[in-house]
């Protein structure tokens, strides 16, 4: 690139479309308008709307040459003519830029209907370009309307405004319009790759990939962009110096974040975050950044794989943390997200407020929302219709205590109605006898169980499993100890391969349990029936003599179950 250097032109202008067929993601306006000049059908006023960046400006530049040029009208003007050369250097007397939003007075307006008394000096047109018409003044536009009522043969007016709504409704109707569309995330990767390739620089595909994401359908603002990331990147664009030299967290590396909170490590995270911040990421842009990641892992499980609507390459979603959250889960956090972007600036601490909420993520998979609660309500109450579900209307404390009192009659104190299933759960009273086991289940066999998952194709199991802390044996039965509650949720509902493979590994068929370790209560196995169709139903917070027995936030909706006299929802 070394040669380009001395001489670099920024992309934007270098890339300049000269003729109509250069012009990427207008098709639409590009035929009507090729049709419109080669028919000969042209109007004296032409009203361009659209996005800033997408070419409405470059394309009232071609309009004006395929008009103006010397070889005759054409939609492919020569390009060589002196009209043609002038206007591409923008400096044909016949062609007259104006800028709507410094020229907003009558009084420009007035000098331009003055003008327009004198025919083109050399061309065949005199051609106005208004850029950003709509910030012109109601007078300016009176004034202006009068002169495209009835113009002068040889004049044509062409407007262009990204605020079409701003601009009276008297003017748009005597003009032809023509409305510029964004320009998808595709078309503008591979306008880079070519404005890399022209000045010899190699460039990355997640870099480039990370650009057009940014320029949100501008092609202007992408080539900006461009050449900001080109001047710090030697002969190599990586999305690694981007992020070094703008600042920016970036998907992998929220994606990382996210990952080691769900995974039970939030102090990690934390350091992770840490890394960020020194790295002189803005607050806002982590916020942004981890809004941003939600919101592609929220379109990902709503089944959306195009690219450019994710705003992420498909290889980079993580499937572990799409498979361990639910819907409402990952929309709690990009909720999270965007209402601390919009407090980040009346916040004491910024850094603190970022640091908080990521620790408060790490309870993600127990989150129960709302409409979760709306669903489990419902279910219960089909299950009372359908008489799975017996409402006993008295409990005493004592029930929490021992599992297998449940009163016989009601008592008075009792204020709570305990709903309980009349089939056993899991049929554990029924396993009477526990197989005799010759060989005890150690922590020491978990890396075959691991090898066993993974040969029956069970990777991400085989991957978690290792995660397994101890192993406690109960009553015959063997408890599987696991701290992470990704680790925990995604071999939960593999139990049954987890049985076969440690069948595989050991030779022997064991009883196991899966049970999560530390922070919230899972251990269903400590409590009645009772407390766990209570649990199992609220997904709530159960505390017992002022200790959480089982947890699970509701958002704001307080359903904690207390138990201190007596058993009693608040
Ligand atoms: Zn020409």
């Amino acid at each position: 690139m070394a040669e380009g250097m001395s001489t670099y032109e920024v992309t934007a202008t270098r890339k300049r479309p000269q003729d109509f067929d250069f012009l990427v993601g207008q098709d639409f306006v590009v035929s009507t308008l090729e049709n419109a000049i080669k028919e000969k059908r042209i109007a004296h006023a032409y009203l361009f709307s659209g996005p800033r960046g997408v070419g409405k400006t470059s394309s009232a530049r071609l309009l004006a040459k395929a008009l103006n040029c010397q070889e005759g009208m054409s939609a492919h003007p020569c390009g060589k003519c002196d009209s043609c050369v002038e206007i591409a250097k923008g400096k044909s007397v016949d062609v007259i830029e104006i800028d709507g939003a410094s020229n907003t007075s009558v009084n420009d307006i007035r000098n331009i209907k003055e003008e327009i008394m004198f025919p083109p000096q050399s061309s065949r047109y005199k051609i106005y370009i208004i850029d950003e018409v709509h910030m012109l003044s109601t007078s300016a536009f009176n004034a202006l309307l009068k002169t495209i009522e009835e113009p002068p043969e040889y004049i044509i007016f062409i407007f262009a405004t990204t605020e079409l709504q701003k601009v009276p409704a008297t003017i748009r109707s005597r003009c032809q319009q023509f409305r510029f569309s964004l320009i998808s995330q595709s078309l503008i990767m591979q306008c880079l790759k070519s404005a890399a390739d022209d000045i010899h620089v190699k460039a990355d595909e997640d870099a480039l990939f990370w650009i057009a994401k940014e320029a949100t359908g501008s092609m202007r603002d992408a080539y900006t962009l461009f050449d900001q990331v080109a001047s710090f990147s030697g002969d190599h664009i990586t999305l690694q110096k981007i992020r070094e030299k703008l600042s920016i967290a970036g998907f992998s590396a929220i994606s990382g974040i996210v990952t080691e909170t769900l995974s039970g490590n939030p102090g990690k995270a934390l350091e992770s975050l840490g890394k960020l911040f020194e790295d002189g990421v803005a607050p806002e842009q982590i916020v942004k950044d981890s809004a941003d990641f939600f919101r592609t892992i929220l379109l990902y499980k709503e089944g959306i794989r195009r690219v450019d609507v994710l705003g992420s390459a498909l290889s980079d979603i993580p499937e572990s943390i799409v498979g361990t959250l639910s819907k409402e889960q990952i929309e709690a956090a990009l909720k999270a997200f965007l209402s601390l972007y919009r407090d980040l600036r009346y916040s004491l601490s910024p850094r603190f407020e970022i640091e908080l909420l990521y620790s408060r993520l790490s309870s993600l998979p127990l989150l129960s929302t709302p409409e979760s609660l709306v669903r489990k309500l419902e279910d219960l109450k089909n299950g009372i219709a359908e008489g799975h579900v017996v409402v006993k209307t008295a409990v005493k404390p004592s029930v929490i205590a021992s599992p297998a009192a449940v009163p016989a009659a009601p008592s008075e104190t009792a204020k709570a109605a305990v709903y309980q299933e009349e089939e056993e759960e899991e049929g554990e009273d029924a396993e009477a006898e526990p197989p005799q086991e010759e060989r005890k289940l150690t922590a020491g066999d978990i890396p075959t169980i691991a090898e066993s998952l993974a040969k029956m194709g069970k990777s991400v199991e085989a991957r978690y499993i290792r995660t397994v802390d101890g192993i406690r044996e109960e009553n015959g039965s063997y408890s599987l100890l696991i701290k992470q509650p990704l680790a925990y949720n995604s071999l939960k509902n593999a139990e049954k391969d987890i049985a076969k493979a440690i069948a595989a590994a050991t030779g022997e068929s064991y009883r196991i349990k899966l049970r999560l370790e530390g922070g919230t209560a899972q251990d269903d196995d400590d409590f009645s029936p009772e407390m766990r169709k209570l649990k199992a139903f609220f997904g709530g917070q159960l505390i017992h003599n002022d200790k959480i027995i089982a947890a699970k936030e509701a958002d704001d909706d307080d359903f904690t179950i207390r138990n201190d006299e007596e058993t009693q929802f608040s």
